[in-house]
């Protein structure tokens, strides 16, 4: 009963890679935390990695095992959180369809999030033509869905999906002005850092963007990675001044270096500071933060069945709650013919 009167969060991932610490800070921070106070659904969003990577189906399968590892490696508690598959909640895709009227073609292409993502897509794979596909262009609608199925108060994101949230708070508008007061409107809320950047400078660190530290690196990975770490170009003797504003490195020592920081950016300002040895310290401090999330990690991958049953158990909870929605909708709608 209790349960019936907390609010709903819906928010999700793409099985496009292992999270990374990017996700940590901008989302998965704030799900563990709020667990308890609120009614939690986390999808993984195959459906929509698919728009992208319909061509690698593959790649899609393998990673939903992955995040659902890296969900319970850092917290998200299955007795609290129902995790659950997209692609088996058709109650989403047959709102996606309903939503789809909702939305014009070109509010879609003004998209800043859809922009951005297109234009990294070119960056990374030229001036291909095929890239933006009719179901990659929607994606924003069918994230409209995934909440709204849910009838979510409220979507811990990152700050590259504020426009995307925006889009389903313009569609439930819609939805509500024509059909009837039915859907709910949600609200963002986000990480400590809402944007985390990559290794190489870029203003977000993403699985799809190559320049991500993941949760289950190893150890030998996150060193490596972090060596490579882009610096100031202006300091090319270890003891040259540099500025830590233009190093990532120093960026990075901000979230992991709590208690050094102040001393490591004096240093580096006054020139007493070596690049490598500063890329050193970062990396224990990276490794010693992820070394329990990784060490509970371990314990599901060496229990594949439990994580199986998890996600089975949380698609067949979100399954039901999908079909009270899909029933007030179709309701709104004028199309609830019969049983
Ligand atoms: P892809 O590159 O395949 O789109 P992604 O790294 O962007 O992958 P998503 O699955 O699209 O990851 O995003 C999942 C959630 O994590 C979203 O809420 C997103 O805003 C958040 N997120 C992703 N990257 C970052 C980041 N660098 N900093 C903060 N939050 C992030
Ligand atoms: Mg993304």
């Amino acid at each position: 009963m209790e349960n019936n009167k907390k609010k709903v969060i819906l928010t999700g991932d793409r099985p496009t890679g292992r999270l990374h610490i990017g996700h940590y800070f901008g989302s998965l921070k704030t799900r563990v935390s709020l667990q308890d106070e609120y009614e939690q659904y986390i999808e993984i969003a195959d459906v929509q990695a698919l728009t992208d990577n319909f061509n690698n189906p593959q790649k899609v399968r393998e990673n939903v095992k992955e995040l659902v590892l890296d969900y319970l490696s850092v917290g998200i508690d299955p007795n609290k959180t129902t995790i659950f598959v997209q692609s088996m909640i058709k109650e989403i895709a047959e709102l996606t369809v309903f939503y789809s009227n909702l939305v014009t073609v070109s509010r879609l292409e003004r998209n800043p999030t859809v922009k951005t993502e297109i234009k990294q897509k070119k960056e990374l794979f030229g001036e291909d033509g095929t890239l933006v596909t009719y179901g990659f262009l929607g994606y924003p609608v069918s994230q409209a869905a995934d909440i709204t199925c849910f009838n979510a108060n409220l979507v811990p994101v990152g700050e590259d999906q504020l426009p995307l949230i925006e889009q389903t708070r313009e569609i439930v508008r819609k939805f509500n002005n024509i059909y009837g007061e039915t859907l709910v409107e949600p609200e963002v809320m986000l990480g400590k850092v809402p944007r985390l950047k990559g290794l190489d400078g870029n203003t977000k660190m993403g699985k799809s963007l190559g320049n991500a530290i993941y949760l289950s690196d190893s150890d030998e990975e996150i060193t490596k990675k972090v060596m490579k770490a882009v610096t100031d170009k202006n300091k090319i003797r270890k003891d040259d001044k540099a500025d830590p504003e233009k190093c990532m490195v120093a960026y990075y020592h901000n979230i992991f270096s709590e208690d050094e920081k102040k001393c490591i950016f004096e240093e580096c300002r006054a020139g007493k500071r070596g690049c490598v040895a500063c890329k050193k310290q970062l990396a224990k401090n990276i490794c010693n933060y992820l070394r329990p999330i990784k060490e509970k990690r371990k314990y599901y991958e060496k229990n594949p069945q439990i994580v199986d049953e998890i996600l089975k158990q949380g698609t067949k909870k979100a399954s039901i709650k999908a079909k009270e929605t899909m029933k007030l909708v179709k309701k709104a709608m004028k199309i609830d013919y019969f049983e």
